[in-house]
């Protein structure tokens, strides 16, 4: 629970007595002999109240897996996994009937003048009426009850999916939605939505009663059909897309990236891999790798990456402790989601350059305090062997691990997703104190500085595999448990 004061044993036994010692997630009791965890029901980060009747108990077990989610996110990701259980498409209106035990109601109207009369909740609604200059189809804004709203199959034939789902209900935690779903409303009052649907899904999803919406009257569904079709195709590109990533890959793809990108429809990174593969006659596994090598080398290349300044390749003329080969079987190989992913470019499902930039902090801290001052082949001092065993090619296998798995515990990544995707999200500049602190530790370790006359240990940790260095690790305690205590 986050940015939570401490409870006195008296409130602590209010909540109980409120809750009856049950856990807030399923309700179940908790046993006698198990401790207790109190948790903010609404999140405490987007307003939730501080009193007590926001804060529940909560068991052992969902204490651990809940992250830092609010207990009534948590709620809503375990029903929705279940509702997504079994494996066969969910649509909109299952959503709606799920949450509202109907849906699809009819809406009666009336269009007047310039308005239209809408009849819900016992009462007459007006909303004013526009044109569309060029079809002339009547429409009009409104935020409407969820109950008769319908899932457009004609136009929007695409069921949901639980991760966009899921994305957007936390968005829209702390984010106001910015532009209205689309629907359109018949002569006997069926309103179907056809294009945002995951959002106002999201919405509904979170308990929202009302759903803004821009609703067009009887249009031609041909038409619309079409029209709804480019703005997802082959237009889309032109307006969605930034410059900046239609250049991107521009240098290292060539002609393959550009035209990729004049291809229809959504872009994304298993796009290009299929793309590559199907019409450019490369492997799947050629397709990976020049995905992934475009992805070190833009990490690599950031002026802010000061463990650049190390590597062989950048910087030749003196020893240098690290190679690109090197970074590879270590930061590149297990703190980054490996390509390709189906995440659209620039959606807002789109990690990739916050896990860049997350990198480039972590590697530059890692130069700051294992490297700056202390590698200098020329006077190889104390400090400079020290730094070569740090950097030795097991030892940097094996620490890079240890420092993503403290990392995670540390984030409280239970799932492996979360764990698997690590940097691939927003990471606030407090977390990277932590970091630091970590790197530190692990830096510190007596293990560097064990004079050692038979240089065996010298041999273990230089020996280039993921598991030499890490037995002897095991042996000297320089474990997760070590860098994560104080
Ligand atoms: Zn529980």
């Amino acid at each position: 629970m986050t940015g939570k004061r401490q409870l006195s044993e008296t409130e602590k036994q209010k909540v109980l007595e409120q809750h009856e010692r049950r856990c807030f997630v399923d309700g179940e009791p908790i046993p006698e002999e198990e401790p207790i965890e109190f948790h903010h029901i609404k999140p405490f980060s987007s307003g939730g109240p501080t009193s007590l009747d926001n804060i529940a108990p909560v068991c052992k077990r969902h204490h651990r897996t809940i992250g830092t989610m609010s207990l009534q996110e948590y709620r809503d990701k375990i029903e929705l996994s279940r509702f997504f259980e079994g494996g066969e498409s969910k649509f909109l209106d299952d959503l709606i009937r799920h949450k509202k035990g109907q849906c699809g109601e009819r809406l009666n109207y009336e269009i007047k003048e310039g308005h239209i009369s809408l009849y819900y909740g016992d009462s007459k609604h007006d909303f004013p009426l526009y044109a569309c200059p060029t079809t002339k189809w009547g429409y009009f804004y409104g935020t409407l009850p969820v109950k008769y709203l319908g899932n457009d199959r004609e136009l929007q034939p695409r069921p949901l999916r639980e991760p966009n789902l899921w994305k957007l209900y936390r968005h829209f935690q702390i984010n106001t939605q910015i532009s209205p779903s689309i629907c359109r409303i018949d002569d006997n009052g069926t309103l179907v939505l056809f294009d945002g649907q995951h959002k106002a899904a999201a919405q509904i999803w979170a308990g929202r009663l009302m759903i803004e919406c821009k609703i067009y009257l009887n249009p031609d569904k041909r038409l619309l059909k079409e029209t709804n079709l480019d703005a997802h195709g082959p237009y889309r590109q032109m307006s969605f897309y930034s410059h900046e990533l239609m250049q991107k890959y521009a240098d290292i793809f060539g002609e393959d990236w550009i035209e990729y990108m004049d291809t229809a429809g959504e872009k994304s990174e298993s796009g290009f891999y299929n793309f590559l593969f199907h019409a450019k006659q490369k492997t799947w596994a050629q397709a990976k790798n020049e995905i992934a090598l475009a992805m070190y080398k833009e990490i690599v290349d950031d002026e802010a990456n000061k463990l650049s300044r190390y590597l062989s390749e950048k910087h030749r003329g003196r020893k240098q402790p690290l190679t690109f080969a090197r970074l590879k079987k270590t930061f590149f190989q297990h703190m980054l989601v490996s390509p390709p992913l189906e995440d659209e470019f620039e959606s807002d499902n789109d990690f990739r350059k916050d896990e860049r930039c997350n990198l480039v902090k972590l590697m530059t801290i890692i130069a700051e305090e294992g490297l700056e001052g202390k590698w200098a082949p020329e006077r190889a001092d104390a400090a400079h062997k020290k730094a070569e065993r740090i950097f030795s090619a097991g030892a940097i296998r094996a620490w890079v691990i240890l420092l993503r798995d403290a990392t995670n515990i540390h984030l409280k990544h239970y799932t492996d997703e979360e764990r698997d995707r690590f940097f691939y999200r927003v990471i606030q500049d407090e977390e990277f104190k932590y970091f630091r602190r970590f790197v530190n530790k692990i830096f510190d370790h007596k293990i560097w500085d064990d004079p050692d006359p038979s240089g065996e240990i010298a041999a273990r940790l230089s020996k280039d595999d993921a598991t030499t260095a890490k037995s002897l690790f095991d042996e000297k305690e320089l474990t997760v448990q070590w860098v994560l205590g104080t």
